[in-house]
């Protein structure tokens, strides 16, 4: 067992681990108590119409509150969740809190989508579409109000089976994304063929793309062919008014990112939504951006 220390001085479980040790056995308790003691939290980020801002949706990200080490991300707990078997698991809570969530915004009156992201673990999981359905039911949100990012790679492992399991999931009404988009060769007879509504552009392109004109190319192309498709371009990680401004001229249908707004807790987004100016088409990603 090696734990690294990271920037932020956690401690990183799971990548490089051995899986035997008692550090390890201690974490797995640690996992299940915090599920059962409400340490996860979801944070949100918001995603924006191009060219005008317009907020169109949230993504919730998870987040666990640790009682020592502090705000764990994803990516420090996330292969854990997934080596214990409690991943179906997590992304019920994460569904609950999400909706929860929905419920307050719709009855303040934002017609927008809030996106969960699922891992292929807990969409294999046959009783999934069926408990989405009710958990929208007994909050009485339309299935619209529900986004489901699933990766590119799940696409790819078992197309037949990912087919299916998207279908049942769309039967609901639930709108679908595909995440980090771009990353993972998925051919465009296969995509055309899906049942999904969004493509999120990794932003492994959108990053590049201010001041290099190869790379707006390929950004602009890949809009193009997901309209073709009939499908709407999302580009993530949009960290600068540049590439913002790129994207909305290549006709990208909305953006996210750090120039935005970060991932931050509900009450968070609420008081940078009211702190924004209004958002009005001609208005530079600059004056859209609170600093944050
Ligand atoms: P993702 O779904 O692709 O989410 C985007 C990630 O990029 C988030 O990291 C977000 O904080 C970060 N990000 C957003 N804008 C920018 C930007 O402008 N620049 C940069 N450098 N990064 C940006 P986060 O929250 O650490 O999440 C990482 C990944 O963990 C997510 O990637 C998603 O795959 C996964 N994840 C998060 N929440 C959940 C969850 O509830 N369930 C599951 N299964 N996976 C989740
Ligand atoms: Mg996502
Ligand atoms: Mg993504
Ligand atoms: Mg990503």
């Amino acid at each position: 067992y090696k734990a690294k220390a990271t920037h932020t001085g956690h401690h990183v479980f799971g990548v490089g681990d051995d899986g035997h040790g008692d550090a390890r056995l201690r974490t797995l308790a640690e996992l299940r108590f915090a599920m059962a003691d409400d340490q996860f939290v979801l944070h949100y980020q918001p995603k924006v119409a191009l060219p005008g801002g317009e907020v169109t949706g949230v993504e919730a990200l998870v987040r666990w509150a640790h009682p020592t080490r502090g705000l764990l991300l994803p990516e420090q707990f996330l292969s854990l969740v997934e080596e214990a078997g409690l991943m179906s698991e997590l992304t019920r809570i994460v569904l609950e809190k999400a909706l929860d969530q929905a419920k307050l915004w719709a009855a303040q009156g934002h017609a927008w989508t809030v996106a969960v992201n699922l891992s292929a673990s807990s969409l294999i999981d046959v009783g999934l579409p069926e408990r989405i359905g009710d958990m929208l039911a007994e909050r009485g949100l339309p299935a619209e109000a529900l986004l489901l990012e699933v990766t590119e790679e799940f696409l790819m492992t078992d197309r037949e089976r990912a087919r299916d399991i998207l279908t049942r999931l769309r039967e609901n009404g639930t709108r679908i994304a595909v995440d980090d988009f771009g990353t993972g060769y998925s051919s465009l007879s296969y995509l055309r063929d899906l049942p999904i509504d969004e493509l999120k552009l990794d932003r492994s392109f959108v990053g590049p793309m201010s001041g290099d004109a190869r790379a707006a190319a390929l950004v602009a192309s890949t809009v193009g062919l997901a309209h073709s498709l009939g499908l709407r371009m999302v580009a993530e990680g949009v960290e600068d008014a540049a590439a913002f401004d790129e994207l909305a001229r290549v006709g990208c249908d909305q953006a996210q990112g750090f120039l935005l707004s970060r991932p931050v807790p509900a009450a968070e987004l609420d008081l940078w939504l009211a702190e924004r100016p209004r958002a009005v088409a001609g208005l530079s990603a600059r004056d859209l951006a609170v600093s944050n």
